[in-house]
């Protein structure tokens, strides 16, 4: 009973269905108290047959309809159970999107993608299986009292038997039962890195054509695969002996049980209807029994699944401090930093560093690799929290702005951009469902007669990562999505660096247009972009240094402890 509250609070994660559990429940109590009255018809039917009686008929009847009445509380029990698979499945899915996709980018430590194919296939439809178990684990506890006190009812010295091989029975099943449990929770862990394998397999097929890396990877895998059957083995050892206990023992009894009822119906006349009702009852008694020990492992086995679904629901970080309640949507973009420090570990990446950004002005940022650039943008778009000092944004901190005001008005667009395996109005329509709008920030972006010369033009349908255009037209479209949020900052990380002269010129010219209307920040080591800011904020161990241009920094730069870049 400890055990199933513990069971019960993991899986309260969901909203607990009463109603529905509760007719789930009750159907499946019925079904089984139906069927306890399968054995005393037939002994019943018998009875009056030997006597040649003609009540044996009403017992046919009787046996016809309690078979029709079970056979119906099933359907309704399998069909209730739909619903509550169909009602955990969703709500589960959508809970664990949600949770992803709102946390901070540390969620990955404990979700990787390995894991979270397992737990999308395997343990969310476990939740269910899991409530059924349980359903099923009571009411055989139930039946099994019951059928014990029928047994009681019908002779004395049978029940005394049934009983002492029940108890010896339930002594050897509990002891097999917690080692399955830990090697299946084991099992599934070396499962989770199997999977990952795949992921990385898939998301590196270039490098692992052009690196001779597949041996390698291979045997990593094969270590991966020898793990997994390890634990296998050991559970499957616990699991062989708890099946063969579960099915050794009452075949045992039933043995005893014949041997005594033959005593009885020679030495002191026992009833033939006697011996077939208490073999009924013993033949239930077993059924359930087994029902018993198996619903017993399969809680053990789906707990395991459920407590991996809490573990990733439940999952709680430290970004609760990053999100305010100050909902001003009019936003002029400009952005301080007032003496902010930031450490990885220990190491300061960012140590007391000022800085300040006008509104509607184009800044780069620039700075040797490591120096902390793409890490100021993380902490701008409050992935992470500073440890000391201020960041404003219009004067307010930003900590204090609700989250979905401040992310529509701040937008980042990555050197290696994400496309979804959509079309691209699809893509587009992810961002802003509004078509024209859509068509304009391509045309702005400049893509508008590329997307048109192709076949499908706008419907084309980009593959996996978006191989079927170039580079830098992906990056062009990644800035056509971002000018569609609406949001008054872009951030912009390295997003030259792989094009060539002609786009990164096309690129230029347009964030010269977009700074009318924005606050952009973009890091990068392109001198003739770098001739087009307003500011050059040059990062270097933990501060920051800002100037007006290229040739300013040059001749300010310190050649002993300073590079450019
Ligand atoms: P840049 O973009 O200027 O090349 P980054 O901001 O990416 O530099 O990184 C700055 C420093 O922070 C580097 O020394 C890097 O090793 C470290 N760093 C970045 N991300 C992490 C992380 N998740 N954990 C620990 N250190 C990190
Ligand atoms: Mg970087």
């Amino acid at each position: 009973m400890k055990y199933l509250k513990e069971v019960y609070n993991d899986f309260k994660v969901v909203p607990f269905k009463k109603f529905l559990t509760f007719l789930f429940f009750l159907t499946c109590i019925l079904g089984y108290v139906i069927m306890a009255t399968f054995p005393y018809f037939a002994s019943q039917i018998i009875k009056y047959a030997t006597e040649l009686n003609e009540t044996a008929y009403t017992y046919t009847l009787y046996l016809t309809i309690a078979y029709i009445i079970y056979e119906v509380i099933w359907y309704f029990n399998y069909y209730i159970y739909s619903l509550l698979q169909t009602y955990y499945s969703d709500t589960i899915h959508k809970k664990l999107f949600n949770k992803i996709c709102t946390s901070s980018r540390k969620i990955s430590k404990t979700l990787d993608n390995g894991k979270m194919l397992s737990l999308v296939g395997d343990d969310i439809p476990s939740f269910c299986y899991m409530l059924d178990s349980i359903t099923v684990y009571l009411s055989t506890i139930f039946m099994i009292i019951l059928t014990v006190s029928l047994i009681f009812r019908a002779h004395f010295i049978f029940a005394i038997i049934t009983v002492i091989s029940l108890v010896i029975y339930l002594v050897f099943m509990t002891k097999t039962m917690n080692k399955f449990s830990k090697y299946l929770k084991e099992q599934k862990k070396h499962n989770d890195t199997i999977n990952s394998t795949y992921v990385e397999e898939l998301n590196a097929l270039k490098e692992i054509k052009t690196l001779p890396i597949k041996d390698n990877l291979l045997r990593k895998l094969e270590t991966k695969l020898k793990r997994y059957s390890r634990s296998y083995f050991k559970k499957r050892k616990y699991f062989a002996r708890n099946e063969n206990t579960s099915t050794l023992i009452p075949q045992y009894t039933k043995v005893i049980l014949y041997l005594v009822l033959l005593i009885f119906m020679v030495k002191l006349n026992a009833t033939i209807d006697l011996v077939i009702l208490i073999i009924g009852y013993y033949d239930q008694l077993i059924e359930n029994l087994t029902e018993l020990v198996g619903s017993y492992r399969e809680i053990k086995e789906y707990h395991v699944s459920v407590k991996r679904v809490n573990e990733a629901l439940t999952y709680e970080d430290d970004l609760s401090n990053l999100f305010g309640k100050y909902e001003n949507d009019e936003i002029y973009g400009s952005i301080v930093f007032k003496n902010v420090s930031y450490k990885y570990n220990s190491k300061y990446i960012l140590d007391n560093l000022n800085l300040e950004i006008k509104p509607n002005t184009l800044n780069v940022i620039i700075g040797p690799s490591g120096s902390g650039k793409t890490t100021l943008f993380d902490l701008l778009l409050r992935f992470y929290k500073i440890d000391s000092g201020e960041i404003f944004l219009d004067g307010v901190n930003i900590y204090e702005y609700s989250d979905s005001i401040y992310a529509s008005n701040i937008t980042l667009v990555k050197q290696n951009p994400f496309i979804y395996n959509m079309s691209i109005r699809e893509n587009l329509r992810l961002v802003n469902s509004n078509k024209k709008r859509g068509e304009e920030a391509i045309k702005e972006v400049g893509l508008h007669e590329f997307i048109m010369s192709l076949p499908k033009g706008y419907s084309t349908v980009l593959t996996q990562n978006a191989t079927n255009i170039s580079g830098g037209q992906k990056q062009l479209l990644s800035i056509a999505r971002s000018l569609l949020t609406d949001a008054e900052i872009l951030l912009m990380d390295d997003i030259t660096a792989s094009l060539d002269p002609k786009t990164t010129n096309q690129i230029i010219d347009l964030l010269v247009r977009l700074k009318e209307d924005h606050t952009i920040l973009v890091i990068t080591n392109r001198e003739d972009l770098i001739t087009k800011a307003d500011k050059i904020i040059y990062l270097n161990k933990g501060k920051a240094k800002s100037y007006k241009s290229l040739s300013e920094l040059k001749e300010k730069l310190d050649p002993e402890s300073e590079v450019l870049m």
